[in-house]
């Protein structure tokens, strides 16, 4: 039991600092940066979030509208499309995937033409959100935009992170636009970036590296990614399923089922935590200091908890069938 006063103050942890590879450019004092990526293709970012724009002669393509931006997208278009002296009239919105915190700002562009999978827009139906009107245009495997001279393409391979998230290849901008599959110098958050199909994920950045591009938008934290980022992720995650592997493999799961009984839950519970903090451990030591917050150890620990669940249910690894 605590009790109300400085002894209920939480104990919190240190960690060590984030590499200054993992950090963004400062931002301007409405909390925002925009800068150019390539020609015309322009990104937004406020630290956590990112959102990106092409400014063309016809008006102002968008693509995602987090809501930690918000009003800033408004500034960052306006400020850009007067330097570059064409019009900040925003005519379309693009949805990378139908996830509030990076479509919740949607609303605030009125009525523009939104473009997003089927998939985007049955979800969209679904929870029926003010701030996040159904796309107007959607498609089904991909879709050319044109506007103003500028051309995106929006290629759909299937679930990942959500059952509609989306590939956005600027081929003109030498740009791959991906959202919450690698978070640019950082680890993901929990369990793979909360995603819903796990060999979906796992399999993107490979998808994502058959693109031509220079530049990555990953949707998340302050940095325009390289493919070296991209490369340091696909490691990151090779060595969790590897260690997942080791250690499925090596945990012996008899003294957690001896010493709970008919309680099997609580056997089961025993051994796969324990499967999974073997898995993690190794991971925790080689990436701290490399990947920033990669030594929080909920992050690395649910992460590996979600590969070791696709490695049994998914794979069939583990498995034993009764004889
Ligand atoms: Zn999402």
């Amino acid at each position: 039991m605590s009790t109300p006063g400085a002894d209920s103050a939480p104990q919190l942890p240190d960690y060590v600092p984030v590499p200054e590879s993992a950090l963004g450019p400062a931002l301007n004092a409405d909390g925002y940066y925009v800068d150019r990526v390539q020609d015309n293709l322009f990104w937004v970012t406020d630290g956590t979030y990112q959102s990106a724009f092409l400014a063309t002669p016809a008006g102002v393509v968008l693509f995602d509208a987090p809501p930690t931006i918000g009003g800033n997208l408004r500034r960052a278009v306006d400020e850009i499309t007067a330097a570059e002296n064409v019009p900040n009239t925003v005519t379309h919105l693009v949805y990378s995937h139908h996830h509030a915190d990076h479509a919740g700002a949607s609303y605030l562009f009125g009525d523009v033409v939104r473009i997003g999978h089927t998939e985007t827009r049955r979800l969209l139906q679904r929870d029926n959100d003010r701030a996040r009107p159904v796309p107007d245009v959607t498609f089904e495997e991909n879709y050319t935009l044109e506007v103003g001279g500028s051309r995106v393409e929006l290629v759909y391979h299937g679930p990942n992170h959500s059952p509609d998230n989306i590939y956005i290849h600027f081929p003109d901008h030498d740009t791959l636009m991906l959202i919450d599959i690698v978070n640019i110098g950082w680890v993901p958050i929990y369990n793979l970036n909360l995603s819903e199909d796990v060999p979906g994920y796992l399999e993107a950045p490979d998808r994502a590296m058959e693109y031509s591009w220079t530049n990555f938008l990953g949707g998340h934290l302050g940095k325009l990614g390289r493919r070296d980022d991209v490369v340091l992720h696909q490691q990151y995650i090779a060595d969790i399923v590897d260690s997942s592997h080791a250690a499925l493999a090596s945990v012996d799961p008899t003294p957690y089922f001896m010493r709970y009984g008919e309680n099997a839950w609580a056997g089961v519970a025993g051994y796969l935590d324990a499967v999974t903090n073997a898995a993690a451990a190794p991971v925790i030591s080689k990436y701290t200091g490399v990947l920033a917050a990669a030594d929080v150890p909920a992050l690395t620990t649910t992460t590996t908890f979600s590969i070791l669940q696709s490695i049994r249910l998914d794979l069939g690894g583990g498995s034993q069938v009764h004889p």
